[in-house]
């Protein structure tokens, strides 16, 4: 079955804002100034673009069940919703509601996880945007083709995937650290950077525009440098550059899937340049990326050790497996034979888990909340600085045993965080 365990992704945006586009349209046809809506001034002013125009065009050669088949290609290869989703549906909603647009299918209690720092960073960044560009684009899949094109075509070596400069030794180190740490085999996983300005590149986006539509080459190509004119049609897109266009860090596995063409896709994690300058600006710049790293690679521990099987389903199931991606996380970025933090780090460990969010967490249900995160990351580290051979790493799936004893603990409402409340669960053998 196919992995893909994403720190943030903004994937069913889409599915969520569907209804508010023939709604958009018919706004747009009162006022009569779609153009204005849809330019900005500066180097782009002599070439007026009109997105709406666009969009239908890119449509009417798309097949009848585009949507569909969009939707299908995301869970293809298990690209999923996350509360960075959530942050940029609620304004998006509000800048709708500005413009007397409703958007009724939004449900309001989707929004609970905010707001979270990331919160006023996505707001900043959306802030100088043409919002129904932007929402063209990602009805379109259009926010997702960076994440498609590092797990269908993305190599470490691949020049359009290496780490920015300023990452690239310490994520290679510590996912190097990583690998040797756990007891399973990781050297397979393949670490990589996505870039939004790929968003530029004809041949990349229009490979990914063939598997997402299972449209022909000619037709590929066109919706292909239509896309990409919509992303330079608004200059705070930045070609692409944007942060919104990879706000996400990932884990993924295709190992056993019944596609073909996912089974033969490599094991990977993929660093978004979006999602670290989010943690560069949200005060996260030093540990941040290295908790997100060992929140990841620990994904990559449960698809090798199979750990997502369990008695629980649906938002429990989830819960489970993040929480234990959370404590075995900080058990590794404390653990001395691992990134040997301090306290006051894993703190700010803690503080990224919560921060950034990830996978489905703060969501509707049963999902893991911020109080739950911390819990398990100080279950983590106690179970480090309480261990009788501080030298040894235990076996991943004996930690994983230990984990799936104490989380009815970890979610009761009046758990304890602190670290030392967890000694006398570690202290049990
Ligand atoms: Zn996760």
């Amino acid at each position: 079955m196919t992995r893909i365990c994403a720190f943030a992704t903004m994937s069913v945006l889409t599915v969520s804002l569907s209804g508010a586009v023939s709604a958009s349209a018919s706004a747009t046809s009162a006022t009569g100034n779609r153009a204005s809506v849809g330019t900005h001034q500066g180097a782009l002013d002599s070439k007026k673009v009109d997105s709406k125009a666009i969009y239908e065009r890119i449509v009417k050669k798309l097949p009848a069940d585009w949507q569909a088949r969009r939707d299908a290609a995301r869970a293809r290869v298990g690209i999923e919703q996350s509360p960075v989703t959530t942050i940029l549906r609620t304004k998006l909603t509000k800048a709708y509601a500005a413009k007397g647009v409703s958007a009724q299918t939004i449900d309001p209690s989707d929004y609970e996880c905010g707001p979270t720092k990331l919160d006023g960073y996505v707001d900043k960044l959306l802030e100088p945007v043409d919002t129904f560009n932007l929402l063209f684009i990602q009805l379109l899949g259009g926010l997702d083709i960076p994440t498609y094109d590092a797990i269908l075509n993305g190599t470490p070596k691949g020049a359009g995937f290496q780490l920015l400069p300023e990452y690239k030794a310490p994520l290679t180190n510590t996912f190097g650290t990583a690998q040797r740490f756990w007891d399973v085999r990781l050297n397979n996983v393949q670490l990589m950077a996505m870039h939004g300005g790929m968003l530029t590149d004809v041949n990349r986006v229009t490979s990914v525009v063939q598997f997402m539509y299972g449209v022909g080459p000619a037709d590929a190509v066109d919706i292909a440098k239509d896309l990409i004119t919509m992303v330079q049609s608004d200059p705070a897109l930045n070609n692409g550059d944007n942060p919104i266009f990879t706000l996400n860090a990932f884990a993924f596995s295709g190992e056993g899937d019944p596609d073909p063409v996912v089974r033969k896709l490599k094991d990977k994690m993929v660093f978004g340049d979006g999602i670290l300058d989010a943690l560069k600006s949200i005060g996260l710049n030093k540990v941040g990326p290295k908790a997100v790293l060992s929140h990841e690679m620990s994904h990559h521990v449960q698809y090798e050790d199979n750990l997502f099987d369990s008695p629980l389903t649906g938002a429990e199931a989830t819960r489970r497996t993040e929480l234990m991606a959370d404590a075995f996380g900080t058990y590794f970025a404390t653990h001395k034979k691992g990134l040997g933090m301090k306290p006051v780090q894993i703190l700010k460990v803690e503080e990224s888990f919560y921060d950034v969010g990830d996978c489905s967490f703060d969501s509707p249900g049963h999902h893991g909340t911020p109080n739950q995160r911390r819990a398990a990351s100080s279950w983590g580290a106690a179970t480090v600085a309480f261990s009788n051979n501080p030298n040894k790493v235990m076996p991943s799936m004996r930690l994983a045993k230990k984990f799936d004893k104490v989380l009815p603990e970890l979610v009761k409402p009046d758990a304890p965080t602190s670290i030392n409340a967890y000694r006398h669960l570690v202290a049990q053998p």
